[in-house]
């Protein structure tokens, strides 16, 4: 499979630190092409934003290919999300807007976010998670950019601000959806996309979303890994973390759970992502 893009890769992790030149070899050789490094606060966007400097196409389209250049493993192009995950919203203050500002306003950076509400972990206050997502919430309508959007243990609160963020205008992708099939048609409907990672591969952990992948159309869907956590389980005995060189065995979860041929959900995934995030070809 060539082109697939992996919509969340978490470099600014401990588990990854370093490791951005082998993930990306791995990866072009998997055919994962296009990469969105998760930012979840300022410094791990500035991380995610300096990592989409450092893999713009080295040459300007149609410029003359070098002689043995074609011979080349593919580039794999990396783009940024930044925001200010709910973990990380005890930080937002009056100053952040103006800090992320700069970084909103960037072509490379394609998304809000990581945003949302987390009342699972509370590793800040509700009230604290509410005002940075409501503020990034208005950036996004402010940029037009797309949200990249977090939710746990938070449904009825999360969608009632998704429900006055896509009145506004918003739009974006519930990145890591773990829901049962009601939450995903209730996003849906308010008209955002649905991301699918390795959750799907567990059995047990993913019953709900395994059930609730019947409700979200083909074309309404996004793959990523959110490396390095929840590695495939079909992707048997490979690195203790995981990566994006293993998004095919996301693909080939919900190929299979979709009934649908894994090279035409992939192309479609990608036809989905390159659609929301205005990723050129
Ligand atoms: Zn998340």
């Amino acid at each position: 499979m060539r082109g697939m893009i992996d919509i969340g890769v978490n470099f600014h992790s401990s588990q990854l630190k370093g490791l951005a030149a082998e993930l990306l070899s791995r990866a072009a050789a998997a055919g994962v092409t296009h990469i969105l490094a998760t930012g979840t606060s300022l410094s791990a966007s500035e991380l995610a934003l300096s990592f989409a400097r450092a893999h713009e196409p080295a040459r300007p389209p149609g410029g003359r290919v070098p002689e043995g250049e074609a011979r080349r493993l593919p580039d794999v192009r990396v783009w940024a999300t930044a925001g200010t995950h709910p973990h990380d919203a005890k930080h937002w203050d009056a100053a952040s807007i103006d800090q992320f500002e700069a970084m909103w306003a960037d072509a490379r950076v394609v998304a809000v976010g990581e945003c949302g509400l987390d009342y699972y972990r509370m590793f800040s206050p509700r009230e604290a998670q509410r005002v940075a997502f409501e503020a990034q919430i208005a950036a996004a309508v402010r940029t037009g950019k797309p949200l990249f959007l977090h939710c746990r243990d938070a449904f009825e609160d999360f969608e009632a601000m998704l429900r006055d963020a896509a009145k506004a205008g918003a739009h974006g992708v519930v990145h890591c959806f773990t829901d049962g099939a009601a939450e995903a048609e209730a996003y849906l409907a308010l008209g955002f996309d649905i991301g699918i990672t390795g959750w799907v591969t567990d059995a047990a952990r993913g019953a709900a979303l395994r059930d609730a992948l019947r409700a979200i159309p083909a074309d309404r869907l996004h793959l990523e890994t959110d490396a390095p956590y929840l590695r495939p389980k079909n992707a048997g005995k490979t690195r203790h973390y995981n990566e994006p060189a293993l998004l095919p065995f996301v693909a080939k979860a919900v190929a299979e759970l979709k009934g649908l041929d894994v090279a035409a959900l992939s192309a479609q995934a990608t036809a989905n992502s390159k659609r929301l995030f205005k990723l050129p070809d």
